[in-house]
């Protein structure tokens, strides 16, 4: 009798799906556009029909995932001594006015709310941007001493920002999901250990948990948050060899503190500002790295600590057996689930094959198969889904064995990821080097920079729209010779690449 995991000749074959179904996507690295429109569709992550522009409607199989990122996040935050708190979506205008810099940075993208009923407002209000002038009016009431700090808040909430560049699902929205934490210390040095804990963060996350590679940049002066003094932030390299800031965290000093008169009485007696640190988490665009970092042309490839279901069991049904299958298959959940994994059992009508399809297209990274000729031998088939691989497992070996791949596909994906983030770093010495490298959208340029705001626009009109993205955090800069743009002395090692 026919049997799927019977058949495997060559480990990628899935005997019941025609070659044409087998793959529904195209390359990713051939045209990464048609991949991530293609992906978001048929995995049925997010719609796009609802009609206005940067909005965009998050489906349940984008919405579970976003849901474990926030819970991986929202749990780092906690154990470092974070609380959570919601603040408003609309801000006074008069709040909203209040840091210089701030205002000049946002007036430009905020939504107004401007009219209520039949009535004009008399005072608008703005959608937050980001919550900074929301939330410190509140501060300078609820801060009153030192031993009021360090006061650490995040809030998990979606922001609003009238971009004018393209909009593109999750990447760039004129509505996206993030948390924002937002802390007020009683020192410079406390407020720089702050950000050195949102970067053991970002890094606990996205290396040990989501296996995304990234780059760890110190903005230039003129790409800085605007009201920060330093600004911190994570980079990842696309498979179309463009990249995504993904989180930042800010030294904010007392200009926020100073504009709101947030103000502590320290141990000494006398009045002092407080020292601002604030950290944002782009959640949707963590999404968008999730399925575009580690996905291929059978769909998401989701690590397993991150995936909704972690393991799916598939029956391979047949009459005489149907009921044996079913109840090893029932057991097996039973198992699973008391190790506590999160597994779902398709025991719908449709065949195999499409189920395959199915639960490969959402990256669920481990699959049981159980049918009959299993049953008899007393062992189950075990799919992995980043190498595609078949593997048969004695029944009694199933929970040892998958505990074995939950560490070992993340190993897999990250390693694949930082292989290609390597060989994507391109080093170049002079102008010529680098217009060439940017113009075969080779990846990421590391090069000695002079340290001119000039210089980087020039770079930019030249190689139509690489930036220079900044230093990265912990490199020691080494020999330095001339920048490689303009052949002025450099200062710096800087990264340049061309950002969505
Ligand atoms: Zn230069």
């Amino acid at each position: 009798m026919f049997h799927p995991s019977h058949t495997l000749a060559g480990k990628d074959e899935v005997p019941l799906m025609s070659k044409k179904e087998e793959a529904p996507l195209p390359d990713k690295y051939d045209n990464f556009n048609e991949w991530y429109n293609e992906i978001l569709q048929k995995a049925e992550l997010v719609d796009l029909r609802y009609g206005v522009k940067g909005f965009i409607v998050y489906r349940p199989n984008s919405m579970t995932i976003i849901r474990q990122i926030y819970r991986l996040f929202e749990n780092e935050l906690d154990k470092c001594g974070h609380s959570p708190c919601l603040f408003p979506v609309v801000i006074p205008l008069e709040f909203f006015e209040k840091e210089a810099q701030h205002i000049k940075g946002f007036l430009e993208e905020v939504f107004w709310v401007t009219k209520a009923g039949e009535h004009e407002l008399n005072k608008p209000l703005v959608l937050r941007p980001t919550s900074e002038t929301a939330m410190y009016p509140l501060y300078s009431l609820w801060i009153r001493s030192y031993r009021d700090l360090p006061l650490k808040l995040y809030q998990s909430n979606a922001v609003y920002r009238y971009e004018t560049k393209a909009t593109k699902p999750l990447l760039r929205g004129r509505e996206f999901l993030w948390i924002e934490a937002h802390c007020a210390h009683r020192t410079k040095e406390d407020a720089e250990r702050q950000v050195l804990e949102d970067m053991e963060i970002m890094s606990r996350v996205l290396h040990d948990i989501l296996g995304i590679p990234f780059l760890l940049l110190e903005r230039p002066p003129w790409d800085r948050f605007a009201g920060a003094n330093r600004t911190y932030a994570f980079d990842v390299l696309f498979p179309d060899n463009s990249i995504l800031q993904i989180a930042t965290t800010h030294i904010l000093g007392e200009n926020f503190s100073k504009a709101f008169e947030i103000m502590f009485k320290d141990e000494d007696g006398k009045l002092k500002y407080v020292q601002q640190t604030c950290f944002g988490i782009g959640i949707s665009r963590i999404l968008a790295t999730l399925i575009s970092v580690h996905g291929d042309e059978y769909g998401m490839v989701l690590p397993f600590d991150i995936a909704p279901f972690q393991v799916v069991i598939v029956p391979i049904l047949f009459k005489e057996s149907g009921g044996l299958v079913m109840d090893k298959c029932k057991e097996i959940r039973k198992r699973l689930c008391e190790r506590g994994y999160r597994v779902i059992l398709d025991d719908s009508d449709d065949r195999p094959g499409a189920k395959f399809y199915k639960w490969e297209l959402l990256g669920v990274p481990v699959r049981v198969e159980v049918g009959p000729r299993d049953l008899e031998k007393g062992v189950v088939t075990l799919f992995r889904r980043d190498t595609r691989e078949r593997l048969i497992v004695e029944d009694g070996m199933l929970e040892g064995k998958i505990e074995e791949l939950r560490s070992d596909i993340l190993r897999v994906l990250r390693r694949r990821g930082e292989a290609r983030l390597k060989k994507c770093l391109k080093e170049v010495k002079n102008r010529s080097e680098l217009l060439e490298v940017a113009r075969k959208r080779e990846g990421i340029i590391r090069m000695a920079f002079c340290g001119r705001e000039e210089c980087a626009d020039e770079i930019k009109a030249e190689t139509g729209g690489f930036e220079v993205r900044g230093i990265k955090v912990g490199e020691e800069a080494g020999e330095l010779g001339v920048c490689a743009a303009c052949g002025r002395s450099a200062t710096q090692i800087v990264y340049v690449a061309k950002p969505y």
